[in-house]
């Protein structure tokens, strides 16, 4: 029976099959050919990393295990011992922590950028720097990095830029595109984008970088299981018109909490007054995401109030599946920072991260106003 699945099926095996010395040759002389271990290849990761790879227009990519996994890849594929990286100081808390507690014991040092250094680096730039690690779209604050302006300045400086583009997704900003050497998500969030799944994918601009990827989601043991691989495919599919969607609901729940008494300030940038609004509009097509903060007075019995009372934004501590959630900064993803760093990127006490779905907005919006009642 010659059976034609429409969708590739799950090829849940950690090993495949030889039939003699021929087919083992035939595996190493022509690569892309055969399978061999699922560590090192299998039909349902290559279909990730192929799809992410189309996306955002990269040389090759690698689906990891998780988004942490990308960035440690992606870190690794630049730097060894005695190497010295940047970070934009506005960064996610898990890249961070990776940086600060366990790159710094493998002989890899760190320095943070403040957002307004961002373009001009010299000064931090030491013999040993080889990359900068920024975002497109921040956390939680949703700063946005204009990317063709931070890749020539890290080339000048002769730095690789590697952009977590996990926030903006390839549908609104594709970092290669703009300069960028390497870009990486955490599938997890948009790119598998119903809160099923825990992957990664990294991506590189040059064959070569991408092979490095390569050898090292194998030897690192990085790299993505069948069934992962399979879920974040089928998520993927959508992406773009999950993405219009969160977009649209999103600038209307930040219009909304704009005018709202009880909100200070709300950090999105498709409002017209974001410092990056310009700038979001032309590198993101016009989108702006799904992802949104707002300030609360600050105190933790008015936070407690809302999160209680919310039925449509479940406090959970991630983001960007269909079904909208919250999350708390300052006890979550920042939660390791200390109280001065915390203060100096403003995440405070009544900071609210909301990562808005694709329900109907008026669902959303009347949620929100009983809940800030
Ligand atoms: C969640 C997240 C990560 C980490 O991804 P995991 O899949 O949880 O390992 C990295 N960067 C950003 C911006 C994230 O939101």
């Amino acid at each position: 029976m010659d059976i034609k699945p429409k969708i590739t099926p799950i090829y849940q095996t950690s090993v495949f099959k030889f039939d003699d010395l021929n087919e083992l040759e035939q595996y190493f002389g022509e690569p892309g050919s055969r399978y061999l271990y699922s560590r090192n290849g299998n039909p349902n990761s290559d279909e990730l990393a192929a799809a992410v790879n189309k996306l955002e227009g990269g040389a090759g990519a690698v689906a990891t295990g998780s988004g942490m996994a990308a960035i440690f890849a992606a870190i690794l594929a630049y730097c060894q011992a005695g190497d010295h990286v940047l970070c934009a100081a506005d960064i996610y808390g898990g890249s961070s922590a990776l940086l600060n507690a366990e790159l710094s014991r493998m002989g890899i040092a760190v320095s943070y950028v403040p957002f307004e250094q961002l373009y001009d680096l010299a000064a931090l730039v030491r013999p040993t720097t080889r990359l900068l690690l920024a975002e497109t779209i921040s956390n939680p604050l949703l700063r946005v990095a204009d990317l063709r302006r931070l890749a020539e300045e890290c080339h000048l400086q002769g730095l690789k830029l590697v952009v977590d583009n996990t926030f903006a997704t390839p549908v609104l900003t594709r970092p290669l595109e703009l300069g960028a050497d390497i870009t990486l998500h955490s599938v997890t969030k948009y790119i598998a984008g119903h809160s099923d799944v825990t992957a990664g994918a990294v991506v590189a601009a040059a064959p070569e970088v991408a092979a490095r990827l390569r050898q090292i989601g194998v030897f690192y043991g990085l790299t993505l299981s069948p069934m992962e691989s399979w879920l974040a495919v089928r998520g993927l599919k959508t992406l773009r018109i999950r993405m219009r969607e969160h977009s649209h609901n999103a600038l209307a729940v930040a219009g909304f909490l704009a005018r709202h008494p009880r909100v200070r300030q709300v950090n999105y940038p498709g409002l017209a007054d974001h410092p990056q609004h310009a700038l979001a509009a032309a590198q993101g097509q016009g989108q702006f995401g799904g992802m949104m903060s707002f300030l609360l007075a600050d105190e933790t019995t008015v936070v407690n109030d809302f999160m209680q009372r919310s039925q449509r934004f479940p406090f959970a501590p991630s983001l960007a599946g269909v079904d909208s959630s919250l999350s708390y900064p300052l006890g979550t993803s920042h939660r390791s920072l200390t109280p001065e760093q915390q203060q100096a990127l403003g995440i405070t006490v009544g900071l609210v991260r909301l990562s808005v779905g694709i329900e109907p907005l008026d669902e959303l919006l009347a949620d929100l106003e009983q809940a800030l009642a």
